[in-house]
């Protein structure tokens, strides 16, 4: 794989989840981070993977020719920018209520040369950009150039960071600070992880760092959902037993969240 290539896992259309109006998100492969909680962990590793789902194995044994059992998934294409883009265009209909596309995974900002190509492209075509990033890699180029930021702050506490992240927070906070020079509007925001960072300290600390930032739109809390075990087991992870944070917890946290 060279510079002018990225692997990705996949591009989702029509979504209403990662940013404003509906979007084409396009999931990179590879994050430094390893959160335990993550959502969508085959994008953690660069290099494609297969997922293996034996409820749907028919044994037919035809593996080698490829699943059309949807058993054995490879996950993980090499592609240029102008093949993205491409996949992009072909939404563009979709885009007038204000949506765009959202650059995600998976850390995007691992492939700076291709965002850089694909922004560019985008802004000839009249498309809303937006990236979501864990801002543990600080790219001003790219975070310059976009619409919209999305940035995570999953856990004020540097130990716990370390322990369910795998790395420390020590970057993370300052590149938020230098995110707020850039004059990009963004959002920050925090998944809720029952036993780990539900509670106020937690989302008060965070919110006590960003309210005073000038470009930011808002803190979203985000409650933990389970949507990656299965992909976990697909990949032959061992399984987490996460709760889902009930909707009173989310409300009491909400009134800590307040900007
Ligand atoms: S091709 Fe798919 S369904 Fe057939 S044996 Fe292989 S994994 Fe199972
Ligand atoms: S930063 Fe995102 S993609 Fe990376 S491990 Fe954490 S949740 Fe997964």
């Amino acid at each position: 794989m060279d510079k002018n290539t990225a692997i990705v896992a996949d591009i989702q259309r029509a979504s209403l989840h990662d940013g404003p109006g509906i979007r084409t998100t396009v999931f990179f492969k590879g994050c430094p981070l390893s959160c335990a909680w993550c959502h969508n962990p085959e994008c953690i590793e660069k290099a494609p993977q297969t997922l293996f789902y034996p409820e749907k194995c028919i044994g037919c044994g035809l593996c080698e020719k490829g699943c059309y059992a949807g058993a054995r998934v490879i996950c993980g294409k090499e592609m240029t920018a102008e093949e993205i883009f491409d996949e992009i265009l072909l939404d563009k209909a979709s885009y007038a209520g204000g949506g765009g596309v959202t650059f995600s995974g998976g850390e995007p900002l691992l492939y700076p040369e291709i965002l850089k190509e694909l922004i560019a492209l985008c802004k000839k075509e009249g498309i809303h950009t937006a990236i979501e990033t864990s801002l543990f890699i600080y790219n001003p180029e790219i975070l310059g150039s976009v619409d919209l930021v999305m940035a995570d702050f999953k856990l004020w506490d540097r130990e716990k960071h370390h322990k369910y992240i795998g790395v420390y927070n020590d970057k993370i906070k300052p590149h938020f600070i230098m995110l707020d020079l850039l004059s990009v509007p963004f959002i920050v925001r925090t998944p809720i992880i029952p036993g780990i960072n539900d509670n106020p300290e937690e989302i008060s600390k965070i919110r006590d760092f960003i309210k005073d930032f000038k470009n930011i739109l808002g803190y979203e809390l985000l409650p933990y959902h389970p949507l990656g075990e299965s992909k976990r087991e697909a990949l032959g992870l061992s399984l987490n037993e996460f709760k889902i944070p009930n909707r009173a917890k989310m409300e009491e946290l909400k009134k800590y969240a307040d900007l």
